[in-house]
């Protein structure tokens, strides 16, 4: 039995054998063979072929894959595993430089991938992250090595991996998920969120992990506390058994709640809206007793499907948004590439330091019709329910207003062809930098709402990666600097008068929330599976009382003090629950 200590982001127990992911990106040694083992390696790339071939059929015939957008990326990978000329070229080079049959599929298909990345054609340019599926796809095959191979799960395991993407957490069936734990990324990476927002119990973190895992050995995975238990014995898997059932129960019993509002002790109402990442969520946010959708992360329709959403797209994955949600409001943020949300293909570049490169907003601002594909939906779907429109990393009054332009351009655009939209819109930015937070003063004038999304403002403020486990105890939304940003923010939009809300990460920490109250935050937007416990947590709680703790919050000099303080209220409130 091993136990190890991770960051615990997103909660919940899972008890279940490991499956192990490889999603390394290998280099393969150059290895020579002699003259003689030539026909063998020509034999194991076939075979490799040949079974990579058959798994695409396996994978294409289960109807969960039919009916979503990956099928077309499939039919593009068997293309390139049924093309001859492809294959010979692999086999030529094991055959005239006498090497190994990896190092010729990894060869090869580089070249080919770096080929079509530089090709200036967007749709020629985007296969080059095909053929890097299908490097990894043959070598797995070739090499023996458990990889990406979740898409065949049809027993429950938790997955161990070196790192997970976005795309990959999203890809998870929740049937056959039971958990994961990674040897990187941070409690505000994407996949953190996206597993939150899944509601599968997850741990990061973890430093080398999936190297010393045996092979279909159970796992525990402690979402709440941020532990993994490689191999448990009898006594912790029972102890273990018995606290998920307790944590099933609690979740059960915060159901009650549903129905009631989310109003503190004093008669306080606070609003609580739900983060999403696709349109099938927004049921969940009702069930979870939701007031609203309050950031819909748009980016991930790019992030899926291999190529650009078109306009329509856009819009029933909009319009389904609505049509759930009814009367109740829904924010959609325009699309927030880059960074740790890079599109699965070529079409962003190469960048050194991406998180402060071409993303977000600034990406959308050099890439008009793309923007204006997005705007046109969102604008489209805004005669459907109260649809809201908001834009991220917002660093300067220009952004907004150039971000602005572009809409009435778009606006124009649909007068012409007399297609009807809402021309009263309510626009709103993403507070996330410290640029915009020290002039929201500025931004309030022109902005209908803000919202405050913790996640980035932390990372750009401490200069902290929020992906980044080397870095991950630096990273705290109790850091004075921090709350001093976002006492400001708060200010400028009362003044104001605009709308405002939290929606990064710490909207949905327990241990926060008093403090956001106490800070004057009337809306919260966060992971959907934790509306329920903040909601008993507002319940329990005076707004006089979070605002004496935000007050001796803020007299105090370090995230230290700041977070044993919240801690110590919390457990006052709510003793059971912490
Ligand atoms: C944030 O930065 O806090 C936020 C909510 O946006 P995202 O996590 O998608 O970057
Ligand atoms: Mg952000």
């Amino acid at each position: 039995m091993e136990i190890r200590k991770g960051i615990a982001v997103s909660p919940g127990i899972a008890i279940a054998k490991a499956m192990v992911i490889d999603s390394r990106d290998y280099r393969i040694p150059r290895r020579s063979i002699m003259a003689s083992q030539r026909a063998s390696e020509i034999q194991r790339v076939r075979k490799a072929f040949a079974r990579a071939i058959q798994e695409l059929d396996d994978i294409k015939s289960a109807k969960r894959i039919e009916e979503s957008k990956i099928s077309d990326i499939f039919a593009v990978h068997m293309r390139f595993l049924r093309d001859k000329s492809f294959r010979k070229r692999i086999t030529d080079l094991i055959y005239k430089e006498m090497v190994t049959a990896e190092y010729a599929v990894s060869t090869i298909l580089r070249e080919i991938a770096s080929h079509f990345a530089g090709i200036d054609d967007p749709y020629i340019s985007e296969r080059a992250a095909d053929i890097y599926d299908i490097e990894k796809r043959l070598l797995k095959h070739l090499l023996g090595r458990v990889e990406d191979n979740i898409e065949h799960l049809r027993d429950e395991a938790v997955i161990l991996a070196h790192d997970l993407t976005p795309t990959q957490t999203a890809g998870f069936n929740k049937s056959f998920v039971k958990g994961f734990a990674t040897e990187r990324g941070g409690r505000t990476s994407h996949t953190a969120i996206v597993a939150r927002s899944l509601g599968i119990p997850a741990v990061v973190a973890l430093g080398d992990l999936s190297s010393e895992i045996p092979p279909e050995c159970q796992v525990i995975v402690d979402g709440n506390r941020g532990v993994v238990i490689i191999d448990p014995d009898e006594e912790t898997l029972r102890q273990y058994a018995r606290y998920a059932e307790r944590v099933t129960q609690f979740v059960s019993e915060l159901n009650v709640l549903r129905e009631l509002p989310a109003q503190t002790r004093d008669g306080v109402r606070v609003e609580l809206m739900g983060n999403i990442e696709f349109p099938d969520e927004a049921e969940q946010v009702l069930e979870k007793g939701g007031d609203g959708i309050g950031l819909y992360r748009t980016e991930f329709l790019y992030l899926y499907g291999g190529s650009e959403p078109t306009e329509d797209d856009h819009y029933h994955a909009y319009a389904e948004t609505i049509r759930t949600m009814k009367d109740k409001p829904v924010v959609i943020r325009t699309m927030d590439l880059g960074a740790d949300k890079m599109p699965h293909s070529s079409w962003h570049p190469n960048e050194t330091n991406p998180a402060l490169g071409l993303r977000s907003i600034r990406y959308c601002l050099q890439d008009l019709p793309m923007f204006k594909t997005q705007l046109r939906a969102i604008l489209r779907a805004s005669v459907l329910g109260d649809l809201r429109v908001m834009f991220p990393l917002i660093t300067n009054l220009q952004e907004l207003r150039q971000a602005k332009m572009i809409l009435r351009d778009v606006m124009e655009d649909l007068d012409e062809y007399a297609v009807p939209y809402n021309a009263d819109i309510s626009i709103g930015i993403m507070i996330e930098t410290p640029s915009s937070a020290l002039t929201g003063g500025l931004l309030a004038q022109e902005a209908d709402f803000f919202s405050i999304g913790t996640n980035d403002l932390i990372q750009y403020t401490l200069a902290v990666d929020r992906a980044n486990e080397h870095v991950s105890t630096l990273f705290s939304p109790a850091e004075p600097a921090v709350l001093r940003l976002i006492r400001g923010v708060i200010q400028d939009a009362h003044k104001a008068r605009i709308g405002l809300s939290v929606c990064g990460e710490v909207a949905s920490d327990p241990e926060f929330i008093m403090l956001l109250l106490g800070m004057g935050i009337r809306t919260l937007s966060l992971a959907v599976p934790m509306i329920p416990e903040v909601k008993q947590i507002i319940r329990s709680v005076s707004i006089e009382e979070c605002g004496q703790l935000a007050r001796r919050a803020a007299a105090l000099d370090s995230s230290r003090q700041i977070k044993n303080v919240l801690r110590d209220a919390a457990l006052k409130i709510l003793p059971e629950n912490f």
